[in-house]
C-alpha cells in the first residue's frame, strides 16, 4: 500500500519540546514525516542564531531521545527564496514526495493551499511558553529555558558554547545604538 508522507516546515530556532509533541502527534497519523529545517542560509543572528547543520543534530537526536523509528522521518535543511509564488516548488524539488503539510503559519498555508496540497493544522502545545522566541529570551536573561528542550538541544548548545554565542550576538555595536 502507498504510503502516507507529510511534511512539517520550521526555523527550529532552536528544537524545542512544542515541536518534537507536534512531530510524535503527526507520526500517529501519517506513515512517514519530512521535517523540512527552513531558513538553512541563516544563522549567527539574534532571531535564528543556530546553523542549519547545529538544528539538524539538534533534532536527529531529540527524535532518537523518543525512541523515533529513523525509517519514519526524513531531515531535510531549505534556504529561504525570495520568490512565495514559486517556494513550492522549491519545497518539492528538495524533498521526497508528499500530500499533507501540517503548518500553523498563514503564509505557508496560504502557498501551499493554493497548490492543491492538503493542509492540516497541528495542535499548539503551551504555545505560550514551547516557543522558540521565549526560549531564546530565557538563555539571554539567564532563566530556566532547559526545561522548554529536549536534551538533544542542551547538549548542542554545550558542545556549540551556544549561550555566549547568543549573548555576543545580542551586544549592540556602538555604532548601532
Ligand atoms: P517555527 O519553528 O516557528 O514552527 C514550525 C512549526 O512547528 C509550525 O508550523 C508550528 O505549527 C509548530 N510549532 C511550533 N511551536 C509549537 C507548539 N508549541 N506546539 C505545537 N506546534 C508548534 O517555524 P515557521 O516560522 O512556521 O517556519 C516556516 C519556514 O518556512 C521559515 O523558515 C520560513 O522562512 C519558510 N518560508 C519560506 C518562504 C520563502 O522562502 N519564500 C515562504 C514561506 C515560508
Amino acid at each position: 500500500m502507498q504510503k502516507v508522507r507529510a511534511i512539517l516546515i520550521g526555523r527550529m530556532q532552536p528544537v524545542h519540546n512544542g515541536h518534537m509533541q507536534v512531530i510524535n502527534k503527526i507520526l500517529e497519523d501519517v506513515d512517514e514525516l519530512i521535517i523540512g529545517i527552513g531558513s538553512a542560509q541563516i544563522s549567527h543572528e539574534q532571531k535564528d542564531p543556530f546553523t542549519a547543520g547545529e538544528r539538524i543534530v539538534m533534532m536527529s537526536q531529540a527524535l532518537a531521545e523518543m525512541d523515533v523509528d529513523p525509517s519514519r522521518y526524513y531531515i531535510i535543511p531549505m534556504q529561504d527564496i525570495n520568490f512565495n509564488a514559486i517556494w513550492v516548488s522549491h519545497v518539492k524539488m528538495l524533498t521526497p514526495p508528499f500530500s499533507i503539510i501540517y503548518t500553523g503559519n498563514s503564509l505557508v498555508k496560504q502557498l501551499f493551499s493554493e497548490e492543491g496540497f492538503e493542509v492540516r493544522q497541528p495542535p499548539l502545545y503551551d504555545r505560550l511558553h514551547l516557543s522558540g522566541t521565549e526560549v531564546r529570551r530565557r538563555i539571554l536573561n539567564d532563566e530556566n529555558w532547559q526545561e522548554l528542550v529536549p536534551k538533544a538541544t542542551i547538549d548542542v548548545m554545550d558542545e556549540i558554547n551556544g549561550i555566549e554565542r547568543m549573548k555576543n550576538l545580542s551586544i549592540k555595536e556602538i555604532s548601532d545604538i
